[in-house]
């Protein structure tokens, strides 16, 4: 079996998406679709939009002809531009039977997923009614909101907070969350997200990818275009990766180092020991830039004398603590603040009043010794001599390397420490802001399409867990699992309603089954989503949701790239049946739960002018600062664009890229007098931590145990139907195996497995959460790891078959086998961190 698809065939099978029989278009076209314009019938029309067969939203255009998509392709205003597989299959999405064509109401038991059609009007009234409800006993929190591709972007918060409830919770705690963002965060003082940085590819030397799999993950708009250029351009390559990630090693100067799963953080002290002992690190970035000069009592690890001021920031009116910290200067052999000093040292140790302090960065040379390449290779398997390596290309290419920041993070208990690690390395090389480095993601800041909200009262879940729980990295934007934890402990008080657009909390949430068991004490649960999905079988309402050309949306400026940019969203085509945007439903409700002078107030003028009032107010005044942003130019071309940008904010304590976070360590220190078992995972020093299921087999799994690794490919992701029941992709994914689980020959061969078998596979803690996979024996996988494609298969919830005709029948979706537990400290998935067992069918 191939793992690729030529391209010419891929296109060739893009183009005929929207004609296929396969689609059956006739059901659509028959009921559901308004005629075409007659003006149109022949011509084609193009409209700027944002593609949304992921979570990317690249700028693109949609093709219309005869009142049809025929196709979505790269915006041309665009420096970058791009659009991958998954976005080509648009009209297969979009023309597909298996689409939710009416509001349903349940008929069976929640999970049974049996459903009676009924009208708009009392699907919203019995949604309003209970919200009503809520609202009129002063308990409008115990609703929450889980919002993902939501259709009501911009509308939804405002109207969820003039409700009455803080409870907003996105799905990036199964993604990134706070694992990824104060791992790294930690160096800048505030939350970094995978949207935070850009890697330089073009202007690279030599690049890590450890943590995400640029050309053949995710992302196209602009991370895979720079990526491509960079490949052209001959940047060198290592992929430390579970599996082999073909499309990134392919080619000279490429190498792919397979590694134990959960094990990176090892990989990457054992390069920061090296660049070290090798003194491969850019001493003067280090002592201008970053705090690794401050000295340090070596016992408890506080700065020497510092001098601590709280400052008021002129602009968000909060408190900022800014630290102004000691040094020891060579030029007047004494200590002295730093902006006093000539010649600070970067190492040793001084005595100082006579008090022994060393610097910040001895501290950290002291806490590497011990993270040797041999060390390192007993816990990942990657050989010693192939770390040292690397460590070389690194120091030989620096400033123009990096390791990649990564991506979809939340995989393991250990994450945080993981991306610890992965920021020490790229700060000890000094490639943070430089060219051919790490760069931050400049953005404009637009406006709300409705006047700003007051804040809800109530207490968000989130923030209970993040202040009173031993949660202090947990984003509380995210986090929706407490909502559950909430359900099943009662604190600080048990949700009522769930109301999900276009997120699946079932499908795409680690430990699902046991989420499932608590939903008993929920009232009312309504699903908003253009298809079926795991969570819509638990639902008591479900709307039919628009697919993204089928509506307006809300501009947007959150690219992950290297230039700030402004992109708009037009409706292309009539949405089918009854299906409508999640805008009109937020409207609706607003209408019949908000007072009328509140309804007035905020969303009259929308309610009255539609999106064109949205777009303008998202735009006031910016035009000043940012020549040529202009709703008109955004209706033609699609896209504003600015410089190209490297700079990374800084909010830390000190004002420098702290390679010794002083808010790591505040919070180490908190944690450790209050006893938190976790309190390590905040330590200011490297420090090694195992993933959870290293310490449940203390190390060493048996032989029929496997650690179950997923990934995406350009051609599938999420557990949207939109992509895993696409009948253009299933055609593809037959040819890349989709539905197979990838098992190392070694393996295979002691579990008596052959190519080409169908195994059920299940989670060690529960063997009777079971799915069924077809085998794909190959190296090209790790010997611990069963290898799968993110969320394809229905899996433990076969009754999702009856609606998702064009999903495949095999594979495994993690999130059915993940553990109901949390990353320590910052709350996230730890999706693949569990033992996974396989036997033959
Ligand atoms: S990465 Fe692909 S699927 Fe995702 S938004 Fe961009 S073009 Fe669409």
């Amino acid at each position: 079996m191939g793992t690729k698809i030529s391209r010419r065939k891929f296109l060739k099978l893009g183009s005929i998406a929207a004609f296929s029989p396969f689609v059956r278009l006739g059901d659509t076209v028959k009921v559901s679709q308004k005629a075409p314009d007659p003006v149109d019938y022949g011509v084609e029309r193009r409209v700027p939009l944002r593609c949304r067969m992921c979570a990317q939203q690249c700028p693109a255009i949609g093709v219309v002809k005869d009142g049809r998509l025929i196709k979505l392709e790269a915006n041309p205003h665009l420096p970058y531009s791009g659009i991958c597989g998954r976005s080509r299959s648009t009209p297969a999405a979009l023309y597909n039977p298996d689409r939710l064509k009416y509001p349903l109401l349940r008929v069976g038991k929640r999970g049974e997923g049996k459903f009676k059609r009924i009208s708009w009007d009392e699907a919203l009234e019995r949604i309003a009614s209970v919200l009503r409800k809520y609202r009129e006993r002063g308990e409008p929190e115990k609703v929450v909101y889980f919002p993902r591709f939501t259709s009501a972007a911009g509308l939804d918060k405002p109207f969820w907070h003039l409700y009455g409830t803080p409870n907003i919770l996105s799905y990036a705690d199964t993604c990134h969350s706070a694992g990824h963002d104060w791992g790294l965060g930690a160096y800048f003082g505030h939350p970094m997200t995978p949207g935070a940085f850009w890697m330089d590819y073009p202007n690279a030397r030599f690049g890590v990818l450890a943590m995400r799999n640029p050309a053949g993950g995710l992302c196209v708009y602009q991370f895979g275009t720079l990526f491509g250029e960079g490949r052209r351009n001959g940047v060198r390559l290592v992929a430390v990766d579970v599996r082999f990630p073909n499309e990134a090693v392919e080619g000279a100067g490429r190498k792919w180092l397979p590694i134990r799963p959960g094990t990176d953080g090892a990989f990457h002290l054992a390069l920061a020991h090296e660049i070290v002992k090798r003194r491969g690190y850019d001493q003067e970035y280090l002592i201008k830039e970053t705090n690794a000069c401050m000295l340090i009592d070596p016992e408890t690890l506080e700065p020497y004398a510092p001098e601590i001021q709280e400052k008021v920031d002129p602009k968000t009116k909060k408190k900022k603590k800014h630290v102004r910290y000691r040094v020891w200067d060579q030029a007047q052999n004494r200590a002295v603040f730093k902006d006093e000093a000539q010649k600070p040292a970067l190492r040793g140790e001084f005595t100082v009043e006579g008090r022994k302090v060393i610097t910040a960065f001895e501290a950290i040379v002291q806490a590497l010794e011990k993270y040797t390449p041999e060390w390192a290779e007993k816990i990942t398997t990657i050989p010693a001599n192939e770390i040292r390596a690397v460590a070389e290309e690194l120091i030989k290419g620096k400033p123009r390397v990096f390791v990649d920041t990564g991506w979809y993070s939340e995989r393991y208990g250990n994450v945080m420490r993981q991306f610890h690690s992965l920021g020490l390395v790229n700060t000890l090389l000094g490639v943070w802001e430089k060219k051919g480095g790490v760069g931050g993601i400049p953005k404009v800041k637009l406006h709300g399409p409705l006047p700003k909200v007051p804040k809800p009262k109530a207490l968000q879940i989130t923030k209970y867990y993040q202040k009173k729980k031993g949660y202090p990295f947990l984003n509380p934007k995210a986090g929706r699992r407490f909502a559950f934890e909430a359900l099943r402990t009662g604190e600080p008080y048990e949700p009522k309603v769930i109301f999900a657009m276009g997120q699946n909390f079932i499908g795409g949430s680690a430990g699902s089954p046991e989420m499932t068991k608590l939903l008993d004490k929920v009232e009312l649960i309504v699903c908003m989503t253009p298809f079926m999905d795991e969570s819509c079988l638990y639902a008591d309402i479900i709307l039919p949701d628009t697919l993204f050309p089928e509506r307006d949306e809300a501009l947007h400026f959150k690219f992950k790239q290297s230039m700030p940019t402004v992109a708009m969203h037009m409706k292309a085509v009539e949405p089918p049946f009854e299906a409508r945007p999640g805008s009109w439903v937020i409207l609706e409700l607003a209408r019949r739960v908000l007072q009328p002078e509140e309804f007035e107030k905020y969303f009259g003028e929308f309610a009255r002018g539609g999106w064109e009032v949205g777009w303008r107010r998202q735009l006031e005044g910016l035009e000043k600062k940012h020549p040529g942003l202009t709703l008109e130019r955004l209706k033609r071309e699609g896209v504003w664009y600015g410089k190209q940008s490297y700079k990374i904010k800084k909010k830390t304590y000190t004002g420098e890229v702290e390679i010794f976070s002083l808010l790591f360590l505040e919070k180490w220190k908190k944690l450790k007098a209050e006893g938190h078992p976790h309190a390590d995972h905040a330590h200011p020093l490297p420090l090694w931590v195992p993933p959870f299921w290293w310490e449940e087999a203390q190390g060493k799994l048996k032989e029929d145990e496997f650690i179950l690794c997923t990934g995406f490919s350009p051609l599938n992701s999420f557990t949207g139907g939109q992509t895993r029941n696409n009948p253009l992709l299933l055609e593809i994914w037959k040819e890349i195996g989709v539905d197979r689980v990838w098992i190392h020959p070694e393996k295979a061969q002691k579990l008596g497995i052959s190519d080409g078998d169908v195994v059920e596979v299940f989670p060690a803690h529960n063997p009777r959460a079971v799915a069924r996979a077809r085998v794909w024996v190959t190296p090209l996988v790790h010997p611990e790891v069963l290898f799968s494609y993110y969320g394809v298969a229905p899996g433990i919830y076969p009754q999702l078959k009856r609606y998702l005709a064009f999903m495949p029948e095999y594979g495994v979706n993690i999130n059915h086998f993940s553990k109901f537990h949390f990353a320590p400290l910052q709350g996230g998935h730890a999706t693949q961190d569990v033992i996974i067992k396989v036997r033959r069918v």
